[in-house]
């Protein structure tokens, strides 16, 4: 066994993965990693170099030669593409869709498994993202399945918006949530799909407290020593 574990976050949009993850990895001293950040460079990298999705070869020559740095940061992991800081343009609304579209591509979705897997191999990570308990990390020690519903999930990402000084309409950040799942649960490779042996978290109407503490405790309750 490992002596620090994997621990695989995987649901859909804004289901609270990235901040219950984050506030994990900060106590426990793990490393968090992002994958849908990685994702979303490969759609910005894309996006750069006026490469069509279907250039299968184009986008082959683009994986091989992309440099994907996540590092820690206090507020919120920071990712570069090449050394460049993209931490907020990755965020942006037509990445956020383009990602979505990009992951449905095998040789993007191998070289990023193949990424994840290396910085995993010792432990010591908390990972989220769709396929992390079912591809990348299938013996990952825990595994979690988070959800919640829609129209909590549309707030959540309104409220995020709003916070940084964008209004959106909320209906339409619920129909591009509702297409994303569609389009990440139905995809042939790795589609967003719950591991036979993860736990099910239900984030609706938690507090980050709440839904933190929650992981926590099944952590606890089975190894002391965290
Ligand atoms: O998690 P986030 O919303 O940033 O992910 C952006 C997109 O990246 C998702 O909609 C999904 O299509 C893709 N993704 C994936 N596999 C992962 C993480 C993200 O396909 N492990």
């Amino acid at each position: 066994m490992r002596d620090k574990f994997v621990i695989a976050i995987d649901g859909p949009a804004a289901s609270g993965k990235s901040t219950t993850a984050r506030v994990l990895a900060k106590e426990m001293q793990y490393v968090y990693i992002d994958t849908g950040a990685m994702y979303r460079a490969c759609a910005l990298q894309a996006l750069q170099k006026n490469i069509e999705l279907k250039n299968i070869d184009a986008l082959e020559q683009m994986l091989r030669d992309i440099c994907i740095r996540i590092e820690y940061s206090p507020d919120g992991n920071r990712i570069y593409i090449d050394g460049k800081d993209v931490s907020e343009r990755i965020r942006e609304a037509d990445i956020t869709r383009l990602a979505s579209e990009i992951a449905v591509i095998e040789i993007v979705r191998l070289r990023m498994v193949e990424l994840q897997r290396e910085m995993g191999k010792n432990g010591g990570v908390i990972m989220d993202g769709r396929d992390i308990g079912t591809v990348v990390f299938p013996d990952a020690e825990f595994k979690f399945f988070m959800i919640a519903d829609v129209k909590t999930r549309a707030k959540r990402r309104w409220l995020e918006a709003q916070a940084k000084g964008e209004i959106l309409d909320l209906k339409e950040v619920e129909k591009e949530l509702l297409w994303r799942d569609e389009n990440d649960s139905h995809r042939s490779h790795s589609p967003l799909k719950r591991a036979d042996d993860a736990i099910d978290i239900d984030t609706t109407g938690l507090t980050i407290e709440e839904q933190t503490a929650l992981i926590r405790n099944i952590i606890k309750a089975r190894y002391t020593d965290v």
